[in-house]
Formats: C-alpha cells, structure tokens, sequence
C-alpha cells in the first residue's frame, strides 16, 4: 500500500509533469468520468462532479496518504489505499479520450489542454472525495511527520497520552499521518525499539530517536521515490534498501541475528530480536 513516500512522490510527479507526463497545475477542467462509481466516496450522487467543470486546479499537495487537488471553487481528495494510482496523459488526435482508457481505470479527469488524470486501481478500494475543503475529510488526522511544531517533547507527550503498543500506534493516522506497515517497521529497527512496547513506556531518549527515525527512513523513501513492492510499479528504489521488511530469515545488517516476522495488531511486523528487545512487563500488571 502506498505510504508518505509513494503519495509524496506521486504528487511530486503530478506537479512537475514528471514520467512522460504533463504539470497540471493551472490546467482547466473539461470533462469528469467516473468509471467506478463506488470509487467516489462522497458525495453520494456522482452527478455532483459536474460543478468540477470550468474549474482551475489550483494546487497538489500531499497530507497523509491522501492526494489533495485544489480546484478553483472545489476539493477533490484521493486516497489510494491498497492499489491506486495516478497516470498522466497528453490527448493528441491519434490518442484520443478513449484510447487512453484502461481495464482498471476507475476516475478520469479531462482538462482542456488536452491532457488527462487518470486514477487506476485494480483492487478498487480507492476512494476520492468531492469537498468544499480537505479539512472535511483530514481534519482528525494526525500532525505530518515533518512539522516543525512536532518536537521531540511533543511527541513523547504524544506517546505517553496512550496506553498502546507503539506499531498499531504509530500506524494509526489520526496519531500521526503517513506511516504504513513498511516504514514503520524501517522506522523501529533504526530506533532499536520492539513493535510491541508500550507507548506510555518509551523513554524520553527512545522517543527522540524514534522521532528522528521516521523522519530520516520517510526521508530516504522519498529521495529513492518510494518502494516499488506490492503496488504497481512507480519506479521507486526504496526495496533495495530495506533493513528488516520483508527480510524475514536474513541476517540483521547490525548484528547478524536473523530477521523475525510477528503479527502485532494482526499486521506482519519484520523486526531484529536483538536489536529491537521485547520489553519486560510485569504479567500481573492490569493492562
Ligand atoms: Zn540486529
């Protein structure tokens, strides 16, 4: 599932026409298809799209996992949960609006310079929204992993205010918004800290590490454009420098002990049993 790396560098490429694509930025809104209607999560009557017409995209921009179009008047969300993706194209005479349209194409967006969004997802649990503001659907989440008001202070505050083991915490977006099952395992192997700790139990120190852990392992995935994984393909390398995900069996990069895989919050959670020590908690302790 794309995380806060892959929507980032999705967006990146949406903005900058990047990958054979056009910037869409400033374009005007043509024509709306909705190939998919259960795609379109709200509103209900997908006859409402049509007020998108004439409108000018005024901005990308990325908060959590969701893509955020700003239209003149409106705001289209798009979350791409376990399959989604954006494709780009220009519209010439021998590629017309039909030939562009693929199998599992579920939402397109034509613009009157002749080139078109379009959203695929094979598995069809992507969603977007049609809003007056993103607030309407982002309000509850959680800061972004890189804002300047998130201290190390802030955020160990943050970790005490639960009583949670950290990975179900930390992949909660309405505690923090981005993180997925990859890099928040990347994330806790680089802080030396078991998936299974309690949040409220982390140190002042193990929660400044963790801090500055998400954001280096996020901050990586984006300068590699992502992992290209069990998504389609977006041509990120962040794969071939994954420290315990999906390494389960090989050994540790820092200590040599092989990689085990857990479920924890019924997620497949990778993590180095020496280097990331499962906590001791008193058995007799009301949970
Ligand atoms: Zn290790």
């Amino acid at each position: 599932m794309p995380e806060l790396p892959e929507v980032e560098t999705i967006v990146n490429a949406m903005k900058s026409g990047g990958r054979g694509g056009s910037p869409l930025i400033g374009l005007t809104v043509q024509d709306i298809l909705l190939l998919w209607p259960r795609t379109l999560a709200e509103p209900e009557d997908e006859s409402a799209l049509k007020i998108l017409k004439n409108q000018k995209l005024v901005e990308i921009r990325r908060r959590g996992k969701f893509i955020v179009l700003q239209f003149s008047d409106d705001v289209v969300l798009i979350h791409l949960r376990m399959s989604g993706d954006i494709r780009v194209h220009q519209i010439s005479s021998t590629n017309s609006i039909h030939g562009i349209v693929e199998k599992h194409d579920r939402f397109v967006i034509y613009f009157k310079e002749q080139v078109a969004m379009v959203f695929q997802d094979t598995r069809k649990f992507g969603r977007i929204w049609l809003v007056k503001t993103a607030d309407q659907i982002t309000g509850k989440l959680g800061p972004e992993p890189f804002d300047s008001n998130l201290s190390a202070d802030v955020f160990l505050t943050m970790l005490h205010s639960y009583h949670r083991q950290i990975k179900p915490l930390l992949m909660d977006q309405t505690f923090i918004a981005g993180l997925g099952n990859i890099y928040t395992d990347e994330s806790l192997f680089l802080a030396g800290i078991h998936p299974r700790t309690n949040s409220n139990e982390i140190s002042q120190g193990k929660a400044k590490a963790l801090l500055k852990s998400i954001r280096d392992v996020l901050g990586e995935g984006i300068h590699r454009n992502g992992s290209s994984i069990d998504w389609i393909y977006r041509g990120g390398d962040f794969q071939k420098y994954f420290k315990v995900y999906q390494r389960t069996g090989d050994a540790c990069f820092i200590c040599g002990q092989p990689i085990q895989r857990i479920l924890v919050g019924q997620r497949g959670t990778h993590f180095c049993p020496q280097c990331q020590p499962e906590p001791v908690y008193d058995e007799n302790r009301k949970e």
